[in-house]
């Protein structure tokens, strides 16, 4: 996602794809697009075209539809059905004028149409407009699911994504942990020393939990002072020594606010398949929840983790340091 204005001569040029099996007709497009900060790719044919469109998806796709191996109408309908193309926006650039083309290119998927002999002052303001377009949606995409104090991605957008690891596992088998961090007696933080500083205590919460955990992993702000961990990959045991060194670093960590250092701990609830024979995705994420509330109840400032043992379900392990797993 290429989140940068699309505007201007010191931006990344964009990547534009043009599919037509007319050589005079893509020099010609080449020519008249080369006042524009753009970076050009040319397919003869609909295969190529898809190929390249699927190997490197590029910000727009100019597509002719009289294509010498494949109706332009299917090359559209393919790169709008598969999830890496369909968020590409395609211009179709081709000699028809016909209303019922135009439509149907339009009902397929299409952001715009135009006929060809083109006016090419025409077509580089409709590129423009259709670049930002993409632009705008691109950024609005990224917001819903972004949480604005953090930084991190925020509830929507990790549900989502323990779908998508949950497919995953499905497809491809091994383990799959998440884990819940709950900051302990937060009200107390917003009490004492205000909202300004629980917002900064959070945002130190943030960037502990990120960097105690793996790149792939994925971190978000679950709901107000609570955070989420998906950690695909990683069996139980390797999430609580995880979860159990973000714990223990949050608790060595001073937050300076004002003329204060801010201390503060966390409880922290585990669950990790296979372990916890999840029936699904958000189940996993209600186990862990389970293991927080015990982690509270337990006093607070440890890991708890949830998992089927000796034919027996339910919360294990204790804190203040340690996460043994009790049978
Ligand atoms: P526990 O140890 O049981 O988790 O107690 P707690 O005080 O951390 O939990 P509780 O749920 O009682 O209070 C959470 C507080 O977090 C209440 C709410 O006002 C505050 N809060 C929620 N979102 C934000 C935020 O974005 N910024 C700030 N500063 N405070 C928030
Ligand atoms: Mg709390
Ligand atoms: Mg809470």
């Amino acid at each position: 996602m290429n989140l940068s204005p699309p505007f201007g001569p010191t931006e990344s040029p964009r990547k534009v794809l043009l599919i037509d099996d007319s050589e005079l007709d893509r020099r010609l497009v080449r020519y008249r697009l080369g006042v524009e900060n753009l970076e050009l790719f040319e397919a003869p044919d609909g295969r190529m075209g898809l190929e390249l469109c699927r190997s490197n998806p590029p910000d727009l796709v100019l597509l002719d539809l009289g294509l010498p191996d494949c109706d332009g109408f299917e090359i559209l309908r393919q790169l709008k059905d598969e999830p890496t193309t369909s968020a590409v926006p395609v211009i179709l650039l081709s000699a028809s004028t016909l209303p019922a083309d135009k439509a149907r290119g339009l009902d397929l998927g299409a952001v715009d149409f135009v006929s060809k002999p083109f006016d090419p002052i025409e077509l580089r303001a409709r590129i423009r407009v259709a670049l930002r377009t993409k632009f705008l949606q691109d950024l609005l995409e990224q917001r819903a699911h972004l949480d604005g104090l953090t930084g991190l991605a925020n509830r929507l957008a990790l549900e989502e994504r323990l779908i998508c690891e949950w497919a995953v596992i499905l497809r491809q088998g091994g383990p799959l942990a998440v884990w819940i961090a709950d900051i302990d007696n937060f009200k107390r933080i917003n009490d004492l020393y205000g909202h300004t500083a629980g917002d900064e205590v959070l945002r130190a919460a943030g960037v502990a939990l990120r960097s105690s955990v793996r790149a792939s992993d994925f971190v978000a702000r679950y709901g107000g002072e609570e955070f989420v961990v998906i950690a695909p990959q990683c069996d139980l045991t390797n999430a609580l020594i995880r979860a159990e060194d973000f714990r223990s670093r949050l608790e060595r960590t001073s937050i300076p606010f004002d003329k204060s250092l801010i201390q503060v701990t966390a409880s922290i609830g585990v669950a990790a398949v296979p372990e916890a024979s999840s029936p699904g995705p958000l189940d996993l994420l209600t186990y862990a929840d389970h293991a927080l509330y015990e982690a509270k109840s337990d006093g607070r400032n440890q890991v708890k983790c949830w998992q089927r043992r000796n034919g027996v379900v339910g919360v294990n392990g204790h804190g203040n340091g340690k996460y043994v797993v009790t049978g």
